[in-house]
């Protein structure tokens, strides 16, 4: 990624940092995380091939995605690399929080093993064993887990299928998985203009136009049975409910946050509070993404 888009992000990082309450505490962590991705998928650019590369017949794309089938593209990550960057991210933790230090040689003892029994290249279905290898050992809290895989993950699958998740006609889908990659999304938008639904994937960053009132999970299009609630009268953050298939999803009205090129990611990772609530309220993560621990809850007076 260019340096551009880091600084796209360090943007998005002080935008938030006015948004949402209680993000002092993770934003120099995220400023370090992103960095180390950065510089390190950057640095490995030129030798390419940290995904397998994703081609596609723009016709029979064309033709799968009017049939409602996802192109369910499911790239070959280079193991070396991935570890590098899981790597990486552990060493960015323990620069910000020194006291989980143990837990993270743990943690990188772990992904040497992962390397050495893997082949040069693997699925993200292995890598998402090895994220429930970690949090199942106790290595890691899942919430830890959560952010530096996904965090990994998604870095490697954006800085390389930008152009080919832009050349999908994405206008032509109206599921509510990923028309790219096929994964359930954990957040989207409401666009400036229209107020018009976009889901974007967490994965990929595939966006797409979703009908406002249907779940993404379920279908279920009853209104009585979709709502959504803020947090402090904040509108930028709505956490989006399905009584049906008790799931939730956040959705960022970007009406109300001022500016261009918002990296919505970086607002998922902004109001980790939020699905603290949502879980407190009874609803999972349609994405299946666990960003809570157990137990958890949520303390917004200090
Ligand atoms: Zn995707
Ligand atoms: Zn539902």
């Amino acid at each position: 990624m260019k340096t551009s888009q880091q600084e796209l992000y360090q943007e998005e990082i002080a935008r938030c940092r006015r948004l949402y309450r209680g993000f002092e505490n993770l934003e120099p962590f995220l400023l370090e995380a992103f960095q180390a991705v950065f510089s390190f998928i950057e640095s490995y650019e030129e030798r390419g091939g940290i995904l397998e590369k994703v081609n596609f017949d723009k016709r029979k794309a064309w033709s799968r995605l009017k049939n409602g089938e996802s192109m369910e593209i499911n790239p070959t990550i280079q193991t070396r690399a991935l570890v590098g960057i899981l790597n990486e991210l552990g060493q960015a933790v323990v620069r910000i929080s020194p006291e989980i230090k143990d837990s993270i040689t743990n943690f990188q003892k772990i992904l040497e093993n992962f390397q050495e029994k893997s082949k040069e290249r693997v699925l993200k279905e292995e890598v998402w064993k090895l994220k429930e290898l970690v949090v199942g050992e106790d290595i890691l809290a899942r919430d830890m887990a959560t952010f530096i895989f996904t965090l990994a993950l998604s870095a490697i699958y954006r800085f390389n299928l930008e152009a080919v998740s832009k050349g999908l006609r994405t206008d032509l889908w109206e599921g509510g998985n990923c028309a790219l990659c096929g994964e359930k999304p954990h957040f989207g938008l409401l666009r400036s203009e229209d107020g018009a639904k976009i889901i974007e994937c967490w994965l990929c960053g595939t966006q797409w136009n979703h009908i406002r009132i249907k779940c993404p999970y379920c279908s279920n299009t009853e209104q009585e049975q979709l709502g959504f609630f803020t947090v402090e009268e904040n509108d930028s953050c709505r956490v989006q409910f399905c009584k049906k298939c008790s799931s939730y999803y956040k959705l960022f009205d970007t009406r109300s946050i001022a500016g261009e090129n918002i990296v919505l990611s970086v607002h998922n990772l902004a109001t980790l509070s939020y699905d603290i609530l949502a879980r407190e309220e009874g609803f999972k993560a349609g994405s299946g993404l666990e960003w809570v621990n157990e137990g958890e809850k949520l303390e917004l007076d200090d």
